[in-house]
C-alpha cells in the first residue's frame, strides 16, 4: 500500500477510535444519568429539558413535553407579544395556514424528507382540528381554503380531499384543490401556548445565548438544572448550531380590512403556489399569492419569497412589494378597490429556511442536545408533528435508556 494511503487509513482509524471513545464515555455518563433519573422518577422528580427559543416551534415542544410530565425551562431573547405591535418574532408574522407539504414554499430536496414532512403535517392537522373546537381561546380555527397550482404534479393530496371542478385558466392555474384547513391567529395562539405552558409549571427566562450551543451545553444544563437541551432558535440556529445551511427566506404580508366596506367580506382562503424550485441567487425572489381572512375583519395578503435577504425594514414603496400587491389584485379582482391608504400594515418576516430541510435530530457531537429548527415557510404546520417526534426521542432516552443507547 502506498505510504500516503496508509497514513490516511491510519488517520481514519484514529478518528474512529476517538469517536468510539467519545461515545463510550458519553454512554457511560448517560447510563449513569438515566439510572439517576429512573430513581428520581420514583421519587416523583421529572427530568427537566431546557428549550432555547420561544417561537411556535419552541413553545409547542415545551407544551408537548409538559403534557408528558417533563419539567421545562424556555429561554429566549424575544417572546411573542400579547398586543399586535412592536417588533414581532417570525412566529407572529406567519400567515399561519396549515398547508399540505410541499405546499406554497415548503421546499423539499428529497422524497424521504417530503414523506417525513407529511407525517408532521398530518399530526398538526389532527391537533389543530382539536384546538379549533375552542377557537376563541386558542386562536385556531378551520376555514375553507383553495390551493391553486400552476403545474399539475404539485397538487398532491390525500384522496380524501376534494378536487375543484372549475378553474380560472387566465391566471395560468392548471389545477387546484380545496379543503377545510386549520389556521391560527398568531397573536391569540402564541399567548394561548404561553398560558398553557405557564399553567403547567414552565419556567421562562429572558436571555440571549451567543456562540455554539454544544460548547456551553454542560454549563447551561448545570445553570438550569436540565438533563437535555432543545435548540429551537429558528434562523439563529445558524450561529447556535454553527449550521451554514440555515438562511432567511424573506416574506411580506399586507394587512387590510375585511369588513365588507370595499368588497364583499371574504370568508375563505385562496393561495397560488408557484414554487417548485427557486433560484437562490435571484434577489428579487418569487412572489406567489395568498389571501387569508384573519380574525373577524382583516385580510392578510401575500406573499413573497426572497432568499438570503435579512433586512426587515421595508415599506410599500419597495418595488417587489408593490408588484406583489398588484399580483394579488390581478388574481382576485374585487381587491382592486384597495389602494395604498387601505394597507394598514406591512409585515416583513424571515422564514428560517435550511438546505436539507428541517433539522430534527440529536447533535452529532453533543448528545444531550436536540435540534429542532429550519422549518422555513411551514413552521406552524409542522410545529405539533415535530414536537411529538421530539418528545418521543426524549422518552426513548429517559424511559428506555438501554434500547436508546444500544442504537448508538
Ligand atoms: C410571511 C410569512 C408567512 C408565513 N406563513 C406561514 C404559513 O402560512 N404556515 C406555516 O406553517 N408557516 C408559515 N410561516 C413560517 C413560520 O412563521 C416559521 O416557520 C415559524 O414561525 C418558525 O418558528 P420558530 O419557532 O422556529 O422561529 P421563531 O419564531 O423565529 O422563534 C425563534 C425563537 O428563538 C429565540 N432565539 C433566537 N436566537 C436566540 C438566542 N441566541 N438566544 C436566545 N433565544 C434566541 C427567539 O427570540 C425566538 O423566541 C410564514 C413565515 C413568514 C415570514
Amino acid at each position: 500500500m502506498p505510504r500516503s494511503r496508509k497514513k490516511v487509513n491510519c488517520e481514519r482509524l484514529c478518528f474512529s477510535v476517538k469517536r468510539i471513545k467519545v461515545y463510550m464515555t458519553w454512554n457511560a455518563k448517560l447510563k449513569f444519568e438515566a439510572k439517576e433519573l429512573v430513581s428520581d422518577n420514583k421519587a416523583q422528580k421529572a427530568p427537566r429539558v431546557l428549550i432555547i427559543g420561544g417561537g411556535v416551534v419552541g413553545m409547542t415542544s415545551a407544551l408537548q413535553l409538559l403534557n408528558k410530565g417533563y419539567k421545562v425551562t424556555v429561554l429566549a431573547k424575544e417572546y411573542a407579544s400579547p398586543v399586535s405591535s412592536g417588533k414581532r418574532i417570525t412566529s407572529e408574522i406567519a400567515g399561519a395556514l396549515w398547508e399540505w407539504p410541499p405546499a406554497l414554499c415548503g421546499r423539499h430536496t428529497n422524497e424521504k424528507s417530503l414523506e417525513r414532512a407529511k407525517v408532521w403535517g398530518m399530526d398538526g392537522y389532527a391537533k389543530f382540528m382539536e384546538l379549533a373546537m375552542n377557537s376563541k381561546e386558542t386562536g385556531a380555527f378551520l376555514r375553507r381554503s383553495i390551493f391553486y397550482f400552476k403545474d399539475k404534479g404539485s397538487a398532491m393530496m390525500p384522496n380524501s380531499l376534494k378536487k375543484l371542478g372549475s378553474l380560472n385558466t387566465d391566471t395560468g392555474v392548471v389545477d387546484a384543490y380545496q379543503h377545510m384547513a386549520p389556521m391560527v391567529d398568531t397573536v391569540t395562539y402564541m399567548q394561548w401556548l404561553y398560558k398553557q405552558c405557564r399553567e403547567k409549571g414552565c419556567h421562562f427566562v429572558h436571555d440571549e445565548i451567543h456562540g455554539l450551543l454544544r460548547d456551553q451545553a454542560e454549563d447551561l444544563k448545570k445553570k438550569y438544572k436540565a438533563q437535555l437541551i432543545f435548540n429551537c432558535s429558528g434562523l439563529n440556529a445558524k450561529e447556535l448550531a454553527g449550521d451554514e445551511d440555515v438562511y432567511p427566506l424573506r416574506g411580506v404580508i399586507l394587512k387590510v380590512r375585511n369588513d365588507g366596506s370595499l368588497m364583499p367580506k371574504l370568508n375563505h382562503s385562496m393561495c397560488i403556489s408557484i414554487i417548485k424550485e427557486f433560484d437562490e441567487s435571484d434577489k428579487e425572489g418569487q412572489s406567489f399569492v395568498f389571501i387569508l381572512p384573519r380574525g373577524d375583519d382583516k385580510l392578510w395578503l401575500g406573499g413573497m419569497v426572497q432568499p438570503h435577504q435579512w433586512d426587515r425594514d421595508l415599506t410599500l414603496d419597495y418595488p417587489p412589494i408593490r408588484r406583489m400587491f398588484e399580483k394579488v389584485k390581478e388574481f382576485y379582482p374585487p381587491l382592486r378597490n384597495y389602494g395604498d391608504d387601505d394597507v394598514e400594515e406591512v409585515l416583513v418576516g424571515l422564514r428560517p429556511a435550511r438546505h436539507g430541510n428541517v433539522r430534527l435530530e440529536w447533535d452529532h457531537v453533543c448528545p444531550s442536545l436536540l435540534h429542532n429548527y429550519g422549518h422555513g415557510g411551514l413552521g406552524v404546520t409542522f410545529s405539533w408533528g415535530c414536537a411529538i417526534e421530539a418528545s418521543a426521542m426524549v422518552d426513548r432516552v429517559f424511559k428506555r435508556p438501554q434500547i436508546y443507547l444500544s442504537k448508538l
